[in-house]
């Protein structure tokens, strides 16, 4: 019943006799099947097809002539749920470009594009609960029947109207809700007696091209922000055009979004915004949907129920969503009439997927996209990747620059602090201290950067040197004392905080700090001051993000202490001191790219401060203030650090001048993962690797994490094109290797994290 992809044919049947199929699995390969009784199928459609011994839905990638598969084996397509297709051609295109480049089965690549409900074959089309008259209700209705019972009368004599949608026979429960709120009293006798019938209808979504722009108040564009549009709306029918926006924090680069998204609604085309995971888009979305006001947003994030997701969803596919801003997954949007694509904050690591079996960057898909459908795309930040600087100095980016910050507000002073001859209060120097109280007493609002949450990194014994550990994974456990527990922050273990050591019984102290620590500290240092925490572990849901930002936004809380969380997007203009505690642990890592992720982290706290009138102060702590990535980042900032950045990554062969691979595997046991590691060695060994090294397998910085032994095999050529050939006929092989079976493993194509 099935052939693989791209073999030659041999049963000829006439036309697009065949429809190829592929659904949510390991196989790398489609499947072909007869067409369906009734309606014609087309590519991107969604269809319910037997497989194996049961239906399952499939997702049609093309029609065919013929198959190699004889017709008499051949099954049919069972149903087609899809009257549009779910993806057009230019998706579908893009989708089979990451199933090749991502060495992952088109199958699972198109089930990440789905909402989970869509997966399970619910309509694209919404519906809705609806009543309406049967030919005996008519005429009941028309002999003036129930004479006793007014709530049915009543019922009757609305379903004999026009709805207020327009609908002659039928109306939907939420219009009932508003015409008569007690309306379901009179149903079930009703019902009873055959008069009126309960269905589902369609709901029509609105028609019609986008909107065209209000005129909401909008600031008169800066130079840089003048230069920036009309470079780019030059180019706005030419195709496929990707900029990189790079503009200072508070430069007004989302005012270059706003407009841009104007002009894109003037022509009837709609916008795509991909930024970061939740902890930023509160503010943006806010942005658009005040400057947008008859505008719709659909907004796609992984808060979202899967029943909210479906309905933004539906919302872009039907058309009836002008923007939609979403996170990592939101790439895959059925967007219509795409006019523009917008990512902020391309340098952010969530755009990486990390987890799981397909592993994709949804910033580069982005691109391959705006290149398939042609439209321009915008990648923003303040903070560019070192991928995407070189790929504008190689020019394959077009680079725009805005240096300076929006008339009133000028870019903070940064100042290195260091450390070392200092008196330290729980990890704050007493120059910060002094710098806090100096800022609250001028009325201005501070914030303290911290990359550590939980109060303490470990519990230690002051006797026999126990330290908290894991059971599960080779790392130390996290102190929480409001909670008073011991957290896992690998695997999600716990336990209750012990008072002394488990092992020999004596004193346990905390070692250093954390977020939760930050907070008690500057609670007894500023008492009476109002102090807000924005982490994980306190932002749970969306809710807690705006609870927060709320409190600094209203002055509430005048210091916040925070974690990475808080360098993300958030606009508090009373915020004029900016305190970095723990820079020092980007500054000695293994990890080729920590030195880019501390400069970005660095730049990015620093741009919360002094945002509006007030100028800006940014202390960063530090035992090393002669460390030459510091002193390039504060000497010529961003800029100058990254010439340097890649310049080390040129001179040791680092991406972007060279391309990686990972292959990653865990078990249970260390063993095991080595040696199917070794066995995908010893079998790329065994094929042409060309130009393509293979180092390892090593075992992960942080082997056992949740009782698995992790470990990796790298890849790494100079040339893409070598190390893609190589991959695909690796892979295939990988997977049939009999130690695969007994491990987990993933290929991470440009993998983000080499551990
Ligand atoms: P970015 O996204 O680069 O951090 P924003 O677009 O958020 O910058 O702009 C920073 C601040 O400056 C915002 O409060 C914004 O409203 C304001 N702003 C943006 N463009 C202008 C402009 N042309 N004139 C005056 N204020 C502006
Ligand atoms: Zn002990
Ligand atoms: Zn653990």
């Amino acid at each position: 019943m099935s052939a693989p992809t791209g073999t030659p044919t041999s049963t000829p049947l006439p036309g697009d006799a065949i429809v190829r199929v592929v659904v949510d699995s390991p196989l790398r390969r489609s499947f072909d099947y007869l067409p369906p009784e009734g309606p014609a199928v087309r590519a991107g459609m969604r269809v319910w097809v037997p497989f194996g011994n049961r239906l399952r839905v499939g997702v049609v990638v093309s029609l065919a002539a013929q198959s190699s598969v004889e017709s008499s084996k051949l099954k049919r397509i069972s149903s087609v749920i899809d009257r549009e297709p779910t993806f057009d051609v230019g998706l579908l295109h893009t989708l089979n470009w990451a199933a090749d480049y991502y060495h992952h089965p088109l199958g699972e690549v198109i089930a990440t594009a789905l909402p989970k409900l869509l997966r399970e074959g619910a309509a694209l089309q919404a519906s809705e609960e609806c009543w309406s008259l049967t030919e005996v209700g008519r005429e009941a209705l028309a002999g003036g029947e129930p004479r006793r019972a007014p709530r049915q009368r009543q019922l009757l004599e609305l379903l004999g109207r026009v709805s207020p949608e327009g609908h002659e026979n039928g109306w939907s429960a939420a219009a009932l809700d508003v015409a008569s709120p007690a309306w379901r009293e009179g149903t079930k006798a009703l019902r009873e007696r055959g008069w009126v019938i309960r269905g589902d209808r369609e709901m029509t979504p609105p028609q019609g091209p986008p909107v065209t722009p209000l005129l909401v108040p909008q600031p008169e564009p800066t130079a840089g922000q003048h230069a920036a549009l009309e470079a780019i709306t030059a180019a706005d029918e030419g195709g496929f055009h990707a900029w990189l926006l790079h503009g200072i924090t508070g430069s007004g680069k989302t005012e270059v979004y706003l407009r841009l998204t104007a002009r894109q609604l003037a022509r009837q085309r709609r916008v795509l915004v991909l930024v970061p995971e939740i902890g930023l888009t509160p503010q943006l979305v806010g942005r658009f949907a005040t400057r947008f006001p008859q505008a719709t947003l659909a907004v796609l994030h992984s808060g979202l129920t899967d029943t909210e997701r479906l309905a933004a969803w539906r919302s872009t596919h039907s058309g009836s969503a002008d923007i939609v801003i979403g996170t990592r997954s939101a790439v895959f949007a059925p967007v219509r009439q795409l006019g523009l694509v917008i990512v902020d904050e391309e340098h952010d690591s969530s755009f990486k997927q990390q987890e799981g079996g397909f592993r994709y960057s949804a910033r580069d898909l982005a691109l391959v996209r705006a290149q398939r459908e042609g439209l321009p795309i915008v990648l923003g930040s303040a903070t560019p990747s070192l991928e995407s600087l070189h790929n504008a100095a190689t020019g394959r980016l077009t680079r725009l620059s805005l240096p300076q910050r929006t008339a009133a507000a000028q870019p903070p002073t940064l100042r290195l602090l260091d450390v070392r001859g200092e008196s330290m209060h729980a990890g704050l120097s007493t120059t910060a201290l002094c710098g806090i109280e100096r800022h609250l007493a001028a009325d201005g609002q501070v914030l303290v950067y911290i990359n550590r949450r939980g109060y303490a990194p470990t519990l230690a014994c002051t006797a026999c040197g126990w330290l908290a550990p894991c059971l599960a994974c080779d790392a130390r456990m996290t102190v929480y004392r409001q909670a008073d527990r011991l957290r896992c922050h690998h695997c999600g273990a716990e336990r209750a905080l012990p008072r002394q050591c488990p092992q020999c019984g004596y004193a346990v102290k905390t070692v250093g700090q954390g977020t939760e620590r930050i907070e008690e500290v500057l609670g007894e240092t500023f008492p009476g001051v109002g102090i807000a925490r924005l982490d994980r572990d306190v932002i749970r849901r969306n809710e807690d993000l705006h609870a927060v930002v709320a409190s600094v936004a209203s002055g509430a809380a005048r210091i916040l202490v925070g974690t990475q969380m808080v360098a993300k997007g958030h606009d508090f203009p009373a915020l004029t001191l900016v305190i970095v505690l723990n820079a020092d642990h980007g500054l000695f890592s293994t990890d080729f790219r920590a030195a880019e992720r501390l400069a970005q982290t660095i730049v990015q706290v620093a741009g919360r401060a002094g945002r509006a009138e007030r100028a800006g102060e940014v202390l960063i702590q530090t035992e090393f203030p002669e460390h030459p990535l510091l002193r390039s980042l504060l000497e010529g900032g961003y800029d100058a650090f990254a010439a340097a950045a890649l310049e080390e990554r040129h001179s040791a062969a680092w991406p972007p001048f060279s391309r990686l691979a990972a292959l990653r595997a865990s078990a249970p046991q260390a063993q095991t993962t080595l040696e199917f590691l070794q066995a995908a060695r010893a079998a790329g060994e065994a094929l042409d690797a060309g130009r393509v090294r293979l180092l390892g397998p090593a075992p992960a910085a942080m082997a056992r994490r949740a009782d698995r032994h992790h470990a990796q095999l790298l890849l790494e050529s100079g040339e893409r094109a070598s190390l893609h050939r190589f991959l695909q006929q690796w892979v295939p092989v990988i997977e049939t290797l009999p130690t695969a079976r007994r491990v987990r493993w993933a290929l991470d194509v440009d993998p983000l994290e080499l551990f």
